[in-house]
């Protein structure tokens, strides 16, 4: 069994760029076993089969663990899984985390059954399914697993003209009823189109297996557009190409004077993934800061959300924007926005991986 796994190695100084397609950096897991029910047909079947070829791969690709981590704005999940697993009460965990840590423990332990019920509604539900059917614990930095998947899907949509015989689609409807198994949740009344539901740990999971890992096999990803800090096939900006990238940097939220970098000159893209938090109990947000608290002045850049990563390059300050490029000169600070005296009681970290670019 391969599991190499260049890509998430941390020894490297950086990876070298070039041909490797992504298909050869794909790690390669054990089928998840599955059944389903008979009331399916042979084309519906089909179906499924297809979408748990992909599931079998991104469920536990953890690169699409990572993307979602860094990606999501709200996590919620079911308070009975959530202290019945322990990380509740280890320090420094939040309900954010749990989804990346329950992903990597799947990797390794024997993974539940996941039986496919069908059902019949004509409403806009394309799948439904019971929280808390399988629960991780975990104890002395080992994990186990008990219960078993059980999910349901729409049989209405299920083989429909358009999405509904879409194998991409279902995979992340498969893959988002199985995170429900495991405890997530979100809004009740939620739409797909929805900006608060979309922003759910949950659903931005969803829409990453949907879109292939986003970026895995070079395509954008459809949660945020880009196929950042995933893997070497994506592209940059028209007209650039990656000369060099970095071993991420772990940039803790509690250091009032972040993290500096000596680099060589150039223009770089920063790619932040994770969350942190700019006091120990409000929420997590990644590196856009969050955008329900209004800065009325005082932190480190007045005009960044709290929460916010922010670029020192050689003295000049801006703030984290996606996909922007940035010139460093010689030094680069990486830097949470918080009030100046208010570093102490920031938890979380976010990995960043610097990448120059250079002209085609
Ligand atoms: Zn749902």
């Amino acid at each position: 069994m391969s599991t190499s796994r260049s890509l998430i190695s941390t020894s490297l100084v950086f990876l070298a760029f070039g041909s490797t397609s992504a298909s050869t950096v794909r790690a390669q897991y054990t089928p998840i076993p599955y059944s389903w029910d008979a009331a399916f047909t042979n084309d519906e079947v089909a179906i499924i089969r297809a979408a748990m070829d992909k599931v079998h791969s991104l469920f536990r690709d953890p690169r699409v663990a990572r993307i979602t981590r860094g990606r999501y704005k709200y996590a919620s999940v079911s308070n009975g899984n959530w202290r019945a697993s322990g990380l509740k009460y280890q320090r420094g965990m939040a309900v954010g985390d749990y989804l990346f840590h329950q992903l990597a423990a799947l990797r390794s332990v024997r993974f539940p059954h996941v039986r496919i019920k069908a059902y019949h509604s004509t409403g806009n539900d394309w799948g439904r399914a019971n929280t808390d059917r399988v629960q991780l614990r975990f104890s002395r930095g080992r994990a186990t697993v008990s219960g078993g998947f059980e999910i349901e899907l729409n049989r209405y949509w299920l083989g429909s003209r358009g999405q509904g015989s879409d194998t991409n689609q279902w995979a992340g409807v498969i893959a988002h009823e199985m995170l429900h198994n495991l405890g997530h949740l979100h809004p009740v009344r939620g739409k797909v189109d929805d900006e608060i539901y979309r922003q759910h740990q949950i659903n931005v999971f969803d829409a990453a297996v949907s879109a292939n890992g986003g970026g895995i096999d070079g395509t954008a990803c459809h949660v945020c557009g880009s196929a950042e800090g995933i893997d070497s096939g994506s592209s940059p900006a028209p007209g650039l190409r990656v000369a060099q990238e970095f071993q991420p940097v772990r940039v803790f939220a509690n250091r009032n004077h972040g993290h500096t970098l000596r680099l060589p000159a150039g223009t770089y893209e920063v790619l932040p993934s994770g969350t942190w938090s700019y006091s120990r109990n409000t929420r997590w947000v990644g590196a856009d800061g969050d955008p329900y608290k209004s800065n009325t002045g005082g932190t480190s850049y007045p005009s960044a959300r709290f929460g916010e990563l922010l670029l020192i390059s050689d003295g000049v300050w801006s703030k984290y924007e996606r996909g922007r490029t940035l010139y460093v000169r010689r030094s680069l600070t990486l830097l949470m926005n918080d009030r100046p005296r208010e570093y102490g009681d920031n938890v979380g970290y976010l990995d960043v991986v610097l990448r120059r670019l250079e002209r085609r």
